[in-house]
């Protein structure tokens, strides 16, 4: 057989090498397991993701702003549509002739209506003096309480 460090011919059935002096059992083992350490190494390369940046923080962040500007541009638009709609209805509500229209009966309604006779009956009255009181009293339309006070 060979020595498996340094290759050189070794007797069978031997431990150790005659001419390097290596314990071909300890030498195996540790083989071994610096192979086993290498594999465990290369499929933690291949699988575990890179730690610094996270494979899909690009597409979050992209995600996130995406959603927050068509979340803003979905207010302003709706906003905008709630804008036209209120104009519109401001501008159907809102007819001119109504107020000309509503404001003759209303003025011709409000405006006192012209003096009765009663300046006329009471000059007369005063005119007539004592003996005409009779008529003038007749002649007037104020209640009786109110004569009084047109003398
Ligand atoms: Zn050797």
């Amino acid at each position: 057989m060979k020595c498996p460090s340094c290759k050189a011919a070794v007797p069978e059935g031997a431990v150790e090498c005659p001419s390097c002096g290596v314990i071909f059992a300890k030498f195996e083992e540790r083989r071994r397991r610096e192979r086993a350490e290498a594999e465990r190494a290369l499929a933690e390369m291949n699988l575990a993701p890179p730690p610094t940046v996270h494979p899909y923080l690009g597409r979050v962040i992209a995600g996130v702003v995406l959603t927050a500007w068509a979340a803003v541009m979905g207010y302003l638009v709706f906003e905008e549509m709630l804008l036209q709609r209120a104009r519109k209805a401001a501008a159907a509500a809102a007819p001119a002739p109504i107020p000309v229209i509503m404001s003759a009966p209303i003025v011709s309604r409000i405006q006192p209506a012209p003096p009765v006779a009663v300046p006329v009956a009471s000059t007369a009255a005063a005119k007539g003096g004592k003996a005409a009181d009779g008529a003038g009293e007749e002649a007037s339309p104020l209640p009786p309480r109110f004569r009084a006070a047109a003398h």
